[in-house]
């Protein structure tokens, strides 16, 4: 019958239980959601005992651990691990990468990872096929060791996953600064709906990973639909009973048999940036990043969905709707877009990736921010393409906040649109003249009594030329046009005009920049 043994049982019966083989493994396959292949799987401990029956992990282990003996039940995992992947390869079966778990006690170990080394190399085992996962919570007390362990595992050549990601050890802080080969994302500890807070979170780390440039795997996965959301926020990777539960060691091999497989790929491959150094608060990249490159976005676009990962102050300062930045990071883009916009700016991006070039949009967008409530605002982006994974893209964009150049504009035009309509129900004639360009824009009314067209350049000898002045006028009138170049605020006279000589009062206003530069003058004519 099935009981939990004690300490004390657990401390006496070690030694021949690993010797008789009490201790055994099972192995819980790892997916891909996506295709359904196996990527690899997880060793994990089981004890049963002749006497007891099954005993599982969360009972004994804080005991070998207490006593300082689980490294000994460890290194016996990682042997029978490696005798499995020996037996595979000889029977000509294709093996997966298995990943054994190394405990912070393990860590504590200075000769542990050279006695698995000598393991491996005893039995001929290609060192891609065994991974070592360490849990998140081996960084407490001190990340010295944790790294240690892991570098000497890299200079052999191991993978390293982090386990557990997201108990809760100050994860982002961890995963930063471990260099881990892979995350394992435990939906445990995301509890509550994925549409909630959790589903926050998993998304903040999954992105991060993907711009860490580490594949990410979910474990704990028990239902489709959260296989499903990892899957629509770009992670395929699932372990949990939604796939298998851990398996007896036949019945693994029988599954490995029968299953297709295929490798571990990194997220995203970054063509022109070097994504640690980017990460990295203190290096070179980030200065430039944060400080000299104006308001600046990383952000990935997959199937349509567009992502912001990374900002930099600049980027909230051009917003200029005083935001946070977490405030910024949570909004879906494409709701704050009208369609139209956001047409514009997909098509933006497809010439991005086709051209590898920098390329150009402007984009009108509702902010709503927690301080100044809602706003349209008009961001031009500059925006080039990073790097790509599949269906996945990842872009830089350069943003400046354009909305007031552009309101102005607006302002301008809708002016201009009541002017030309003032003058269609009054007696006049109005045109505005261009002292650069020496462009004259008449009215509508202009355009359709006098028949003008909607632009006459070099003014005013085309209309000169018609006739439309007594010669003596034109001379005058050209004169005009010189003074008006030279700064001249008004000017007014009465003159025939027109083939049949009807008298018109003439005037031009002239209008001045800033710096008292004379810009444009507008004329207007009435008759007398
Ligand atoms: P872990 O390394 O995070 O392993 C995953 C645990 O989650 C396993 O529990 C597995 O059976 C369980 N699991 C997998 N899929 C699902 C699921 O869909 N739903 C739920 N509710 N659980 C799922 P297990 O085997 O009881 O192991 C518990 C922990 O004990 C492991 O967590 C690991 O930290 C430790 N452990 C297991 N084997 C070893 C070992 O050989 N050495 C060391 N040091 N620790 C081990
Ligand atoms: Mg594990
Ligand atoms: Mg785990």
């Amino acid at each position: 019958m099935d009981r939990k043994m004690t300490e004390q049982e657990y401390v006496a019966r070690l030694e021949s239980a690993v010797a008789d083989g009490s201790i055994f493994v099972c192995y819980q396959p790892k997916i891909n959601h996506s295709t359904e292949r196996m990527i690899g799987a997880e060793a994990l401990m089981r004890w049963n005992d002749k006497e007891f029956g099954l005993q599982y992990p969360s009972d004994f282990i804080p005991v070998l651990e207490k006593h300082d003996l689980l490294h000994k039940a460890d290194i016996a995992v990682f042997k029978m691990v490696c005798r499995l992947q020996r037996k595979l390869l000889d029977e000509g079966i294709s093996p997966v990468p298995i990943s054994c778990n190394m405990s912070r006690y393990d860590i504590f170990h200075k000769e542990y990872v050279d006695t698995i080394e000598n393991i491996r190399v005893r039995y001929g085992i290609p060192v891609n096929l065994l991974h070592v996962e360490i849990t998140e919570s081996s960084a407490i007390g001190g990340m010295e060791l944790v790294l240690l362990a892991i570098e000497k595992l890299h200079a052999y050549g191991y993978t390293v996953e982090m386990d557990d990601f997201g108990s809760g050890y100050s994860s982002l802080n961890v995963l930063k600064d471990l260099p881990v080969d892979m995350i394992k994302l435990d939906m445990r500890f995301f509890s509550g709906s994925l549409s909630g807070r959790g589903g926050t979170i998993i998304s903040a780390v999954v992105r991060m990973a993907r711009w860490l440039d580490t594949p990410v795997i979910a474990e704990g996965v028990e239902t489709m639909s959260q296989a499903d959301y990892m899957k629509s926020i770009g992670c395929f990777y699932i372990q949990g009973y939604l796939y298998s539960k851990p398996l007896p060691e036949d019945a693994f091999i029988e599954m490995i048999i029968k299953s297709e497989h295929e490798a571990i790929t990194p997220a995203i491959e970054l063509e022109n940036l070097d994504a640690e150094k980017f990460w990295d608060p203190e290096s070179l990249e980030t200065l430039i990043f944060n400080n000299y490159v104006g308001g600046a976005a990383i952000f990935s676009y997959y199937q349509g969905r567009l992502e912001i990962l990374r900002i930099n102050n600049k980027y909230m300062a051009e917003l200029g709707m005083n935001m946070d930045e977490q405030e910024i990071l949570g909004i879906d883009l494409w709701k704050t877009v009208d369609l139209e916009n956001r047409k514009c700016y997909e098509e933006t991006l497809h010439r991005a990736i086709v051209s590898g070039k920098e390329e150009m949009c402007e984009v009108w967008r509702d902010i709503c921010s927690k301080t100044c409530g809602m706003d349209k605002i008009c961001i031009r982006s500059y925006i080039r393409l990073l790097g790509r994974a599949g269906e996945q893209y990842l872009f830089y964009a350069m943003v400046q906040n354009v909305t007031e150049e552009k309101t102005q504009i607006r302002d301008l035009e809708a002016s201009e649109k009541k002017f030309f309509y003032a003058t269609e129900h009054s007696n006049s004639f109005a045109w505005e003249y261009d002292i650069t360009t020496k462009e004259m824009r008449p009215c509508r009314r202009c355009r359709r009594v006098l028949g003008l067209p909607e632009v006459i350049e070099n003014y005013p000898e085309p209309l000169i030329e018609t006739g439309f002045f007594q010669p003596d006028y034109a001379d005058m009138y050209r004169d005009w046009h010189r003074q008006i170049a030279e700064g001249t605020k008004y000017l007014e006279c009465d003159m025939p005009l027109t083939p049949d000589r009807v008298m018109f009062h003439i005037s031009y206003t002239t209008e001045f920049d800033e710096n008292g530069k004379p810009l444009k003058a507008y004329g207007s004519a009435l008759p007398v």
